[in-house]
């Protein structure tokens, strides 16, 4: 099966929590975030066992491979490649915005993930995810795909973009909160730093946001303690 994909990093030392590995960006998104400038990169196309045959020359150096956005499990040779690899002795992470719950429970059932992200790109109300994304089932989805993730053993962290005015520290005791209700608290912060988010082709850059991950921890003690 083809794999459509924007591209490959061949050593990230960040995309797997405290390993170097592998990522491979896949193409195709199904939302329209207001930020976005994904549309802008090229698409190649590769066998899923070609690229198998690509990670295991790097094997030396990397033993996990994460399959990123735009949305992997969009396309089915994702989770075709996630099996591959797993085969071959990789541990895999799946980054997903959470908007395609039923493949994401197929993912934790055949056990081909070892860790999933999912990327919160909005507070968690209907209307204001809509508004960011484009999509008005988007945040049904993210619940759903988050409900997945509660009742699996797969270990999870979720992935929080801020961007204000649309998605700021204000929202963060909300967002908190209804990890919280799922039992999930491995919450990561990412500020947008493009600027205004009101032009949706503006160039974006992410960096860290310590004071607000403090902040959030914080909360969360108080709400699972
Ligand atoms: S999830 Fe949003 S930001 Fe990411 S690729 Fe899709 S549209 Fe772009």
């Amino acid at each position: 099966m083809e794999l459509i994909f924007s591209h490959i990093e061949h050593l990230s030392t960040t995309a797997y929590p405290g390993r170097p590995c592998s990522v491979v960006h896949t193409h195709g998104c199904p939302l329209t975030c207001i930020y976005c400038t994904a549309e802008d990169t090229g698409a190649g196309r590769a066998e899923t066992q070609k690229l198998v045959e690509l990670f295991e020359e790097g094997k030396e150096l990397i033993d996990a491979v994460a399959i990123a956005g735009c949305e992997p499990l969009k396309q089915e040779a994702s989770l075709e490649l996630a099996a591959q690899l797993k085969e071959k002795g990789f541990d895999i992470k799946i980054h997903t915005t959470g908007y395609y719950p039923d493949v994401l429970e197929k993912v934790v059932d055949e056990g081909i993930a070892d860790l999933v992200e999912i990327e919160i790109k909005a507070p968690l109300d209907t209307e204001r995810y809509a508004m960011v994304t484009g999509k008005e089932d988007a945040a049904e989805m993210v619940f759903q795909s988050l409900e997945v993730l509660s009742s699996s053993q797969v270990p999870c962290r979720i992935t929080a973009t801020l961007a204000p005015p649309v998605f700021s520290h204000e929202d963060l005791p909300e967002l908190v909160h209804a990890l919280a209700c799922y039992g999930l608290g491995d919450l990561k912060l990412r500020n947008y730093t493009g600027g205004d988010v009101k032009d949706p082709w503006v160039m974006h850059s992410y960096v860290e946001a310590p004071s607000q991950q403090r902040r959030c921890s914080m909360l969360h003690r108080e709400v699972i303690g």
